[in-house]
């Protein structure tokens, strides 16, 4: 018989761990389905640039065989980084050795079509819940109303995961900072002055409880993020859907910044709102036969440059773990997950610290962590 396995979520996590498991096909005798709420795969933005760490990202991306073609469309160069004063004054500008290759950037719609190669992904099946324990396997419950039951079901739903339900009753806190995100076109262009400021890779400038980062991304694109300290509810009186009020709104947040900086603020033409939201560090879930969870679904983290890198690694070390014992897949997910939680455990411990430094009180800690992390 044949074992079937149902990934919730084409994200990083979900096909990393299809791709993976395909490349060991002829070890098992399982089959895979993709199962995706989005209609199709280029139903919505894709989002920003990830930069994906040697031994995290990219060993995920080797043990799908797909090294090669990441290095033909990854940007090494966007590594670099450039710190300001709020007064637009350069603290730091690090860039790139030409041969450092320890954290290159790809833009995420360019990973999402590299990935799927050839999976087979259900496009338009949303999840609503998963019910494990019946006689011939779990059952998986969709929007459309129907059912299909399976032997395992991977969650790979990200943060407001369907699946985590049946493992754990734990939910996402909001973590006391919110994003609000715009993206500027042909830069190099129409914008050369920020386009010098931000250079190959980001610029960031932190104040008191606030900050501002532009990332590049190929092709002249660059996403802005304004980051804050701000109850939930701080849009109460504005519409977040009127862009010049949503505008007007952070440019007296970041009252008193040095004119280039806000004019990262002046040209994006809509803003998306993104409070920033996290599971408990080391959150972890009584082990249940059949249901597993990778990714933001296991462990939701502030998002300091981990949590794809991790949702791919695990991806790939579940369908690791199955394919090397393929007869009991009860006992590859248990050893997997026993592997999963200590690391995703200490990156959820490192990135809340590190959110608080970064956009807390005092700025200087965000600094001091850049010369923390970043090698001189
Ligand atoms: C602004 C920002 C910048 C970031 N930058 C970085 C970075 O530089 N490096 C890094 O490593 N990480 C970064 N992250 C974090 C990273 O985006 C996430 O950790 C990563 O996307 C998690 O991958 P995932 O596959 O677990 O979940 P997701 O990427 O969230 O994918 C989940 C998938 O499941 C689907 N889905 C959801 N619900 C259902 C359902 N009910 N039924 C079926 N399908 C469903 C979704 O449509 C989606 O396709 C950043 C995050 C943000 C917000």
């Amino acid at each position: 018989m044949r074992h079937r396995i149902a990934v919730v979520g084409s994200g990083p996590a979900g096909l990393t761990f299809a791709r993976v498991l395909h490349r060991h096909r002829h070890r098992h005798r399982h089959l895979v389905t993709v199962l995706e709420r989005d209609p199709a795969r280029d139903a919505r933005p894709p989002g920003g640039t990830l930069d994906l760490h040697e031994g995290l990202g990219r060993l995920a991306l080797d043990k799908a065989g797909l090294l090669t073609e990441f290095q033909v469309l990854s940007r090494p160069e966007g590594q670099a980084m450039r710190i300001l004063d709020t007064d637009g004054t350069v603290l730091r500008d690090w860039r790139p050795r030409p041969d450092d290759r320890a954290n290159p950037e790809i833009d995420r719609g360019q990973l999402r079509d590299l990935l799927p190669g050839p999976l087979d992904v259900r496009w338009g099946r949303g999840v609503t819940h998963v019910v494990p324990g019946a006689r011939d396997g779990v059952v998986v419950h969709f929007e459309d109303g129907r059912q299909e039951t399976f032997d395992l079901v991977v969650g790979a739903d990200g943060a407001w995961s369907r699946v985590r339900p049946a493992l754990s009753s734990v939910t996402p806190h909001y973590t006391g900072v919110t994003m609000v995100e715009t993206s500027l076109d042909d830069v190099d262009t129409r914008h050369s002055g920020l386009a010098r400021l931000i250079g190959d890779g980001s610029v960031a400038v932190y104040g008191v409880n606030r900050g501002l980062v532009a990332q590049r991304n190929s092709g002249g694109h660059v996403k802005v993020y304004a980051q804050f300290r701000a109850p939930l509810d701080w849009h109460t009186n504005l519409d977040l859907a009127d862009v010049e009020a949503v505008r007007a709104s952070l440019l007296t947040l970041f009252d008193g910044w040095a004119a280039p900086v806000l004019d990262l603020l002046h040209h994006g033409t809509a803003f998306v709102h993104r409070p920033l939201y996290a599971l408990p560090v080391s959150h972890t879930w009584p082990h249940v036969p059949g249901v597993t969870l990778l990714g933001d679904a296991a462990h939701l983290m502030p998002p300091l440059g981990a949590g794809a890198n991790l949702a791919m690694l695990e991806g790939a070390e579940l369908a690791e773990s199955i394919a090397a014992d393929p007869e009991d897949l009860d006992e590859a997910v248990r050893a997997f997950e026993e592997r999963m939680w200590p690391r995703a455990g200490r990156w959820a411990k490192l990135t809340t610290a590190g959110l608080n430094r970064l956009v807390g009180p005092n700025p200087t800690e965000a600094l001091a962590l850049f010369d923390q992390v970043q090698p001189s």
